[in-house]
């Protein structure tokens, strides 16, 4: 089933890339392991997949543990600042900054370990109530207050775009955090150079690439349907 799977997402991953005349190489697939076993995750490997995306501390840490192969961790969820020193020196990336707190916390325990952690601060672009993540409106502000933590590195924008029939209608959100990243990158600022647009999952992976997306999170259509019921 999952070698089905992803033959099923390169092939649309291809497609788009096509469709908007980008190179396949400049779009990562980041296979999102959350509530899925060990099993799985050993299955992706074999299959030639390494890079894993987590949306829980206490989960990632216990697979960081458990998976022998090196392999890529990105925290993709929401993170509490009392949690941040248990993943700083195990992750590649952490996709959900939304606060200078936040920040200030990395920072510390990053210099604590001695590693430079690259992140991405998470954007609510579509100002759902539900959503975590900074307005489009504060995201300038924020880069500048973080942009020299000698032990951080902003990397670019993230957002969860809104579930919906008809993905489509998200091109605008996409489209939305594709300017933000160019306006601030335009203005030239020491120590701001935002390459990555961590958007795009299961449902609408395919309008994010042809909208610029650079890494995609997808979960559903690699792992198949969610279970929390155990
Ligand atoms: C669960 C999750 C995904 C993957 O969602 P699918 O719809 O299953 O592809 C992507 N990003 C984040 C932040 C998630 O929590």
């Amino acid at each position: 089933m999952l070698k089905e799977n992803y033959e099923y997402v390169e092939n649309e991953i291809q497609k788009a890339c096509e469709r908007s005349g980008r190179k396949r190489e400049d779009v990562l697939l980041i296979s999102v392991s959350k509530t899925k076993p060990l099993s799985m995750i050993e299955e992706a490997v074999q299959l030639g997949y390494s890079v894993f995306g987590e949306n829980k501390v206490q989960e990632l840490t216990d697979k960081y543990e458990s998976i022998k192969n090196p392999v890529s961790w990105h925290l993709i969820g929401h993170l509490q600042r009392n949690k941040v020193k248990y993943i700083v020196d195990k992750v590649d990336y952490i996709h959900s900054v939304d606060s200078l707190h936040l920040a200030e916390a990395i920072q510390k325990e990053a210099a604590k370990k001695n590693v430079i952690c690259k992140l991405l601060l998470e954007v609510n672009v579509a100002r759902e109530e539900t959503k975590f993540g900074l307005m489009v409106d504060e995201v300038p502000e924020l880069v500048m207050q973080i942009k020299d933590f000698p032990n951080i590195k902003v990397c670019g924008l993230m957002t969860i775009a809104p579930f919906v029939e008809n993905p489509e209608e998200n091109r605008v959100h996409f489209r939305t955090l594709r300017h933000l990243l160019l306006d601030i990158n335009s203005k030239n600022i020491d120590n701001v150079n935002m390459n990555v647009l961590s958007m795009g999952m299961t449902n609408d992976f395919q309008v994010a690439i042809e909208e610029g997306s650079t890494m995609i999170r997808v979960g559903t259509g690699i792992f198949g349907e969610r279970n929390y019921s155990n």
